[in-house]
């Protein structure tokens, strides 16, 4: 009895230590992560997963109270994940930690190998002679680094967007790349590559980070790398995707719209926690709150985008079907960390507008930005086509490249406190910006 007793204590202790033991209850933003994290669970782009995501979506909208909850349906060219295998075979034999990228070619069950060609960045891979990877598996290095505002993933993040396709041009038999990424962990982090039109793909891996400090390093040495990679998924045409959006209605509807967007799609590694199940959540509890203490002047319109992770086919499908006339979008799409910025694209006529933002946001320890406002991926379409005006909340991205794209994108990464703060700073703009009578315009 004793010792049982002493092991249900043990138990309990090691139970209240858990994120799960911390959650908060009945919080719409929480219960729309755990939801879509637990329920749902990964929802790649295209899959059985994500049509499970947008019924589940339409049903949580609904309950939510949302008018007007739609599901648009569309298709993708998709890509559909098979068996990840790399191992090096010389000078050591080591087994890596590799991911396919979306869109990579496939290699047959064995897989492929050869002899590795280091490239210490994507400049030395351009300027290597035509012809000179025949045979060969490129490998691209990078210096990635951890930025607040995540600046490394745009121009680093070109090793993997354009990286294969430069090397296949060049003959290589296939590519790997270090993870673009900032932890140290063996996670591999995936993503989406790109072939253009007339570049046959080939088979395309994303090493962790460790793994690729050790090809770097035997690469210093002069000694030949040779590798096996072995990457079965499939690119894939005609997938069923689709986007869902919802509304609550202003007090006056003949007024344009405010359009909140994030992305209801996920990679498969993880769970899709932090992208973008977080960015969802973010919004629509937002939109809830900004109903509290009198409905609002202009409707506010949620929008969960399908498909962004390989090549943002959800607001580009948004913007093509969608004629009636936003006043301004805003996009959460970087995570749950706190906000910390805020910035505009906004014209000169409304600076009292933006000012009267900032001033909402700096009691919360929010500044005001240099720089313009660009919203994301799933309303650029819409906002490059009405030329809307935009208001971006930057969040603290410091840690969020070490978990991007990751089997560590889950729920315990999420700090409750945190998603609350996006929360109360988005409302914060909500009830602002639905409340304007007069015309919201860009930036000229
Ligand atoms: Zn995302
Ligand atoms: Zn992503």
């Amino acid at each position: 009895m004793r010792n049982l007793s002493c092991a249900a204590a043990l138990i309990a202790a090691l139970m209240s230590s858990t994120a799960h033991a911390q959650e908060p209850k009945g919080d719409v933003a929480w219960d729309i992560l755990s939801g879509l994290t637990s329920e749902v669970g990964p929802r790649m782009p295209g899959s059985e997963a994500e049509a499970r995501a947008r019924v589940w979506a339409d049903a949580r909208l609904k309950a939510l109270g949302f008018s007007n909850v739609t599901v648009e349906p569309f298709t993708i060219r998709g890509y559909v994940r098979g068996r990840d295998e790399a191992s090096l075979l010389a000078p050591i034999p080591f087994k890596l930690a590799v991911t396919a990228l979306g869109y990579s070619g496939t290699t047959p069950d064995k897989g492929v190998e050869g002899e590795v060609a280091y490239f210490p960045t994507l400049d030395a891979l351009k300027a290597a002679p035509a012809g000179s990877l025949n045979g060969k598996i490129a490998f691209i290095d990078h210096a990635m680094k951890r930025a607040q505002d995540g600046s490394g993933y745009g121009p680093y993040g070109a090793v993997r967007r354009q990286g294969p396709a430069i090397a296949a041009g060049k003959g290589a038999l296939a590519t790997v790349i270090r993870s673009i990424g900032t932890d140290n962990h063996r996670n591999p982090h995936t993503g989406g590559t790109t072939f253009p039109d007339g570049t046959k793909p080939i088979p395309a891996g994303a090493v962790s980070n460790p793994d690729a400090d050790l090809i770097a390093r035997i690469a210093r040495s002069g000694k030949p790398i040779r590798l096996n990679l072995t990457l079965t998924g499939k690119t894939t045409e005609g997938l069923p995707s689709g986007n869902v959006f919802a509304d609550l209605p202003g007090r006056d509807p003949s007024l344009p719209a405010i359009l909140l967007g994030c992305h209801l799609d996920s990679w498969d590694l993880g769970t899709g926690a932090i992208d973008d199940a977080a960015g969802c959540a973010i919004i629509t509890a937002a939109a809830l709150k900004a109903q509290e203490g009198g409905k609002p002047l202009r409707t506010i319109r949620v929008f969960w985008a399908g498909s962004e992770e390989l090549g943002g086919f959800g607001g580009r499908d948004f913007a093509a079907k969608h004629a009636e006339p936003y006043a301004l979008a805003m996009e959460s799409d970087f995570g749950a960390a706190k906000v910390w910025r805020v910035t505009f694209s906004m014209a000169e006529a409304n600076k009292a507008l933006s000012d009267r933002i900032a001033a909402a946001l700096s009691p919360m320890g929010i500044v005001r930005g240099p720089g313009t406002a660009s919203g994301g991926t799933d309303v650029a379409p819409v906002i490059a086509k009405q030329k809307l005006a935009v208001v971006d909340l930057d969040q603290d991205g410091t840690h969020y490249f070490d978990l991007h794209h990751t089997p560590d994108d889950t729920l315990d990464k999420v700090d409750p406190a945190e998603l609350a703060q996006n929360v109360a700073a988005w409302t914060e703009v909500l009830k602002i910006v639905a409340n304007e009578a007069g015309p919201i315009a860009a930036v000229e």
